[in-house]
């Protein structure tokens, strides 16, 4: 542990030691901090951001208003009902 007297740029709390030695005292985090923002991280894959957007399901030509994932091919994507069939067809 490294000892010290930093402040907490989350809730400008005392930290007095670290587990690593810090190579900027901007934006330190304490161990509440921290274990708040990583319990953020971990949030389940409904809260994960969307990509908005107006595309056609390449299948059935249904429209795709919104995708989990930025398309870099919007000639070939599918919706989910689509995506799912072929899912279940392949297994
Ligand atoms: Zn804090
Ligand atoms: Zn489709």
């Amino acid at each position: 542990m490294f000892e010290g007297n930093w402040t907490c740029s989350g809730c400008g709390g005392a930290i007095t030691s670290l587990p690593f030695e810090p190579r900027s005292t901007e934006g330190l985090l304490c161990r509440d901090c921290h274990g708040k923002k990583r319990a953020e991280s971990a949030a389940p894959a409904s809260d994960r951001p969307r990509f908005e957007g107006n595309w056609a399901c390449s299948s059935c030509n249904a429209a795709i208003t919104s995708l989990p994932f930025e398309p870099r091919d919007t000639g070939n994507l599918k919706c989910i009902d689509c995506f799912k069939r072929d899912k279940a067809a392949a297994g």
